[in-house]
């Protein structure tokens, strides 16, 4: 409407109609590979991300952090698809069908390239001050919509430490994990936890949630950060009840025959 009604002329309304045809093939979002026939099919739709990174931002403002998220920054370009202010404000940056770059070398179970499958949610926040009750409701809203509308398991939001401990340690010991846990999202061991048993191995349990053990340390670290809210490298008592804990509720969503995951699926859905 904005473009007809400032190039009212026929002339000129021809040519931008015709220009506009001539773009929509170079516009088309899946590139086509040479090497094949093009013989579409109608029945598709676009890729699903299966999880969802958590961060929060370090910066000192909501329009700062913006403007970092959006240009090339001194260490280089990055973006998140969502940035959620103190107040609540929910910005999105990035498409849900394209490709963020916020958590560039992380690995998750055997996600090898978590930005082609996640969804990233930066918070504004300094990482040494608690999250707002505004901001926290807002993300429970936004994880409600994106877990139901791309059917990703409501288990799979995870934080950035917990994909890149070697690097990272956002979102830091004041995110509340344990209220993310009461409306469904992420995994969080129960309020009484019994003594591991012997034999116990804790690393396994860390692997079956996803962590990478490449760096152990590191790992123990970004799961401490996590469940404890410290930057502990020792294993204690606690943690490896927690883990046991944790260990046995992915083995029985697994053998409720959805791995990981609490989503109900919907009827008729395609495949
Ligand atoms: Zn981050």
């Amino acid at each position: 409407m904005f473009l007809i009604k400032h190039f009212a002329h026929p002339r000129v309304v021809t040519g931008l109609l015709g220009t506009l045809l001539v773009l929509t093939p170079v516009a088309c979002r899946s590139p086509r590979n040479s090497l094949a026939e093009w013989m579409p099919s109608p029945n598709f739709n676009a890729r699903r991300p299966q999880l969802v990174v958590i961060h929060h931002t370090a910066g000192a403002s909501f329009e700062y952090s913006l403007k970092q998220l959006k240009t090339h920054n001194d260490g280089g370009p990055v973006s998140a698809h969502y940035l959620i202010g103190r107040n609540g404000r929910i910005a999105q940056l990035v498409s849900d069908d394209d490709r963020a770059w916020h958590a560039g070398t992380g690995t998750w179970g055997a996600y090898r390239d978590i930005n082609s499958i996640s969804i990233g949610i930066e918070l504004d926040n300094n990482g040494a001050e608690p999250f707002s009750s505004p901001q926290i409701d807002a993300l429970l809203i936004l994880l409600e919509d994106l877990t139901s509308r791309f059917r990703i398991p409501r288990t799979q939001v995870v934080g950035h430490a917990d994909v890149e401990p070697v690097f990272k340690a956002d979102p830091s010991g004041f995110f509340p994990w344990k209220r993310l846990a009461e409306h469904g999202f992420g995994l969080w061991p129960d309020e009484n936890l019994q003594e591991a048993p012997a034999g116990f191995d804790p690393f396994q349990a860390l692997v079956l949630m996803g962590y990478s053990l490449k760096d152990k340390g590191a790992t123990l670290r970004a799961f401490r950060l996590h469940y404890r809210g410290d930057r502990g490298t020792v294993l204690d008592e606690m943690d490896l009840r927690i883990l046991f804990n944790l260990q046995g509720k992915i083995y029985r969503n697994a053998s409720a025959g959805d791995p990981l995951s609490s989503v109900q699926k919907g009827k008729n859905e395609p495949h």
